[in-house]
Parts: C-alpha cells; structure tokens; sequence
C-alpha cells in the first residue's frame, strides 16, 4: 500500500477530501514531493512558517536542544532555560503590563488557559466572543468559537456566553459588571481577513475598562509580523489584559502560550494550587525552536519587508474572476464568486505548483499567508500562476 492509502486508512481524518500530497522535504518556502515537484508554499502551514521551513538558525537551535535535554518535568516546576530566555525576550517586546508568559502545547490550549485564568481572577462566569471568530477546536476555545455551524453537534458546550457582532460598536453595551472577559481576535483571520474598523478595537478596551472585563486578544494567527507590525495590536492603540499566542511563536515546533500581567497570572498559584497545568506547555525542544525563530524574526527585520510585499502581492493581482483582495500585510484574503470557483482555483494551483487552501469561514477566499521570508520572484510568480490558472478557468 502506498503512504497515501495508509494515511487514508490509519490517520485520524478532517474531511472527507484532504489534499493528501506527500510532502518529503520543506525549506524556505518551499514544499516538495518525492519525485522532486516543488511547490511556492503561500501559506506557511496557516500561519506557522514566519520565519520560512527549516531556517538553519532555527535547526540549529532545536540541534543544541536536543543535545542537553528533551522532556524532563510538567510545566511549571524546574527552571529550564530555553523557556526562561523566552518568555524573557518576549515580554521585552511586549507592552510593560504583559509580563508573564504561560507556555501551553498549542494555541487552543491557550484560549483555555485563558479563559480559566479570567474567570478565577476576576470571580465572574460570563465570557464574550464574536461571530466567525476562531480560538480552537477544544470545547472551551469551540465555545466561543463565532459559528453555529461547527458548534451546534458538540453541544452542550460552555454556558455563559454570549456572541456579538465583531465591528458592532453598539452591541458592546452587552458588556457588564458580570462579564469575565472578552475574546477576541485582533484581526479575523478565519472570517477572510476582517479588519476592525474605525476605533472599535478602543471602544471594546474603553468598554471593558469601564466594567473591570479583561480584554484578551487572540494573535495566534495575527502575531509575529503576520500584519506589518510585530503584534497587530499595536495598529489599534490598544493593549489586551491577555494576549493569546501561538502557531509562528514555536518557530515549526508546538508551542502556545498566554501573556498577561503577572498579578493576573499567579491567581492560578492559590485557592486551587495548580490552577491551570499540563505536561508539554513549554516543552524545551519547542521554546529553543521558538526563540530561534523569534530572533530570526527580529535581527532579519522581516517585520520591515512585509508591507512591500503585501503592496507587490497586491500589484499583481488583478483579475475580472477575482471580487476583492482583503488584506494586512501578509494576511491575504483573495475573494472570489463561490467556493466552487475556488476550489478549481485551488487545484489547478496545485497543480501549477503552488500551495494554498480556503479560510474556515470564507469559503469563497483563496488564503495566502507565506513565510514572511517570501521573495519578490516568488511572489511575482506565484501571482502569475494564479493570473494564468484564473485565465484558464
Ligand atoms: N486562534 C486562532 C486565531 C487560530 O487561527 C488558531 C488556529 N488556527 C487557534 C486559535 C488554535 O490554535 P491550535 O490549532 O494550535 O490549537
């Protein structure tokens, strides 16, 4: 039986149509097979490969690692080095108030930690989340999850919560002296790259300001440069009570983390000891991988170079098939009539050698999301196969 079959047969699946290529070999933003085709990867294993595959600062890293040790205790009771100089260096990039990382195994574990560590600070049980929001498929992060489609076969799910609508400045007076906190993306990126508009992002802060809620903010697709700034909040003037992180902050490794002020944070200490624990939060392998990947994001300032290309990915795509580009910096959402257009887009690129899939709740929107190391010639042709496949359809 080939790989392929005994995936098909043995692997947990997601769907009934997965792509299934065999991808043997990744570097840079390249994917390629086992006869040799290479792919343009456009969107990084959704967001995780800012620093593009394999960057040798970052194999190194994990090489070192591996050398001086791999698992050795749950979270959270011996000093291990490679999460120290992590969450160090982070929250010296990180407003002054955001000073305590809790590492977790992956970005819904975060939205759990979360959402725990709001409802023990502040003794309140309500919890506020938009439409078409995405945190994670675990049952916390999927209550509140902005989508009745992927919740209503799962449910009872978390009660105490409510839903707006994101961009609704009227609605945010259903937050309340009760209301532990509000979670929301700083950019959605599921929902096809929605922006928040005109100082609604201040108006949630000033809202949540004004009943004592925590604002947490979820970059867990949006961080890292993602959007033309290191963290996207930074574009809104606001700064989140907890921000939630992960895909890009393991650098290709599983890593999640939640960020808040440390009086915040040690409420998990007491009153129960323990308050949020795992085994593999911050395991050693992922915070060296992480870390690497973080200054590599830093002392290459691909921070810098996102713009331009956003500005060069935009240039190039014009199409009468193609309604609308949405985007912020390399979060790209190419709009086109149905899915089914797509989708015949997405598989003649596939075909043409270029990677790329559909947004969670914008089925209708091409995802382009590459390593932020994405050069010019790449884009340029990547963006041509796209005109041509368009041309062809
Ligand atoms: N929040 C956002 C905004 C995400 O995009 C994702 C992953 N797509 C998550 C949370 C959940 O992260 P994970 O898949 O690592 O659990």
């Amino acid at each position: 039986m080939t790989n392929r079959q005994l995936f098909l047969n043995h692997v947990g699946q997601t769907s009934e149509a997965p792509l299934a290529l065999e991808i043997v070999r990744a570097e840079g933003c390249k994917l390629f097979e086992a006869d040799g085709k290479e792919y343009i990867d456009l969107i990084g294993g959704i967001s995780v490969c800012n620093v593009g595959h394999r960057h040798p600062k970052v194999i190194e890293a994990i090489k070192k690692q591996l050398d001086d040790y791999l698992h050795i205790m749950v979270y959270g009771e011996l000093v291990q080095s490679p999460q120290v100089q992590y969450a160090t260096l982070l929250t010296q990039y990180l407003p002054a108030s955001l000073n305590s990382v809790f590492f977790t195994a992956s970005g819904s574990e975060a939205t759990e930690g979360a959402m725990k560590l709001a409802k023990r600070f502040q003794n309140r049980t309500q919890i506020i989340s938009f439409k078409n929001s995405y945190h994670g498929s675990t049952q916390g992060a999927l209550s509140v999850m902005g989508s009745e489609y992927w919740q209503q076969a799962f449910r009872p799910l978390l009660p105490d919560i409510l839903q707006l609508n994101y961009n609704s400045v009227e609605e945010l007076d259903n937050i309340t002296e009760r209301t532990a906190c509000v979670i929301a993306e700083t950019i959605q990126a599921e929902a096809g790259v929605l922006v928040p508009q005109n100082g609604w992002l201040k108006a949630l802060r000033k809202k949540c300001d004004e009943t004592g809620t925590l604002l947490v903010l979820d970059e867990i697709q949006c961080g890292f440069g993602r959007n033309g700034t290191l963290w996207a909040f930074e574009q809104f003037d606001v700064v989140p009570d907890i921000l939630l992180l992960g895909k890009a902050l393991g650098g290709g490794m599983p890593l999640g983390a939640f960020v808040a002020n440390k009086k915040i944070m040690d409420s998990f200490t007491h009153d129960p000891v323990l308050g949020h624990i795992n085994t593999f939060g911050g395991h050693p392998v992922c915070c060296a991988a992480g870390l690497a990947a973080f200054k590599v994001l830093l002392n290459e300032k691909l921070v810098e170079g996102v713009k331009k290309k956003e500005a060069l990915f935009i240039s190039l795509l014009h199409h009468f098939k193609i309604k609308a580009v949405r985007s912020r910096g390399l979060m790209m959402a190419v709009e086109f009539e149905n899915f089914d257009l797509n989708k015949k887009v997405i598989d003649a690129l596939i075909v043409a050698n270029v990677f790329t899939d559909w947004f969670l709740f914008a089925s209708n929107c091409l995802r382009i999301v590459p390593p932020l190391t994405i050069s010019d010639e790449e884009i340029t042709l990547a963006c041509k196969k796209i005109i041509t496949v368009l041309d062809a359809l």
